[in-house]
């Protein structure tokens, strides 16, 4: 997900696994250009690996790349906006008071997303919010966009709240909530069930609205403003 330089020619590699969650190792030697480790450390690539538990940091000791997804996205402005934030993401959603098996469906989420965004199958944004929205939801703070997220009343919802869970009826609706473009709100509703023929369809400024709610319910819950994430907004 993200590396840090140390010392002449190593890295500290944060890694999200398959099944040990969370990692931070270290892969010596990994910036000179006869490394043996080649792209498979860089971001946004699926690699396998070998490491060695460390006393206090674990050592990375081989690798095999699997798909070079960063590659791809990194070839494209949009893609590599993207990804980025989806890795600061799945950073901050898998920290280490998270424990494996909770950080198992974030790594698959993570993952395919990324392959979706490498195969250039949807706009990015789209790509990104419905990866957010999923991500959040798996983390425990599933949104409706759907029926009212205070009383569970049908929908459709005319407003949103964010400190509420979604949309709101009108019975319900504390002051401050805000009215969106009812296009917009399915297009919220598409991008968490994963409805990409509607996603698709939408208008961009309904992409840019959505992308604004999807970026403050993220907000609320990770406590954190995100630089990649208002990058992509100015794009
Ligand atoms: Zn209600």
């Amino acid at each position: 997900m993200r590396t840090y330089k140390l010392g002449e020619a190593d890295r500290i590699i944060v890694l999200l696994t398959a099944d040990h969650g969370q990692i931070r190792a270290v892969a010596k030697g990994v910036r000179r250009a006869s490394s043996k480790f080649g792209s498979s450390l860089e971001p946004f690539m699926h690699s396998r690996m070998q490491i060695i538990r460390g006393r206090n940091l674990d050592i990375v000791s081989q690798t095999q790349l699997l798909h070079s997804y960063g590659s791809t996205v990194a070839a494209d402005y949009d893609s590599y906006g993207a990804a980025s934030a989806m890795v600061e993401t799945a950073e901050r959603l898998t920290t280490a008071d998270v424990d494996a098996s909770a950080a198992a469906p974030q790594f698959r989420l993570l993952h395919g997303a990324l392959a979706s965004l490498s195969r250039a199958e949807h706009a990015p944004r789209i790509i990104l919010n419905s990866y957010i929205l999923r991500a959040l939801s798996t983390a425990g703070w599933a949104p409706s966009f759907t029926v009212c997220s205070r009383c569970g009343k049908e929908g459709p919802h005319r407003s949103v709240n964010i400190g509420v869970g979604g949309v709101v009826c009108d019975d319900c609706r504390p002051s401050g909530s805000q009215t969106p473009a009812p296009e917009s709100i399915q297009l919220l509703a598409a991008l968490l069930a994963g409805d990409w023929a509607t996603a698709d369809a939408s208008d961009v400024s309904h992409q840019k609205e959505a992308a604004s709610v999807v970026e403050r319910y993220l907000q609320f819950h990770v406590e954190k403003n995100l630089r990649s994430l208002s990058v992509m907004d100015q794009t």
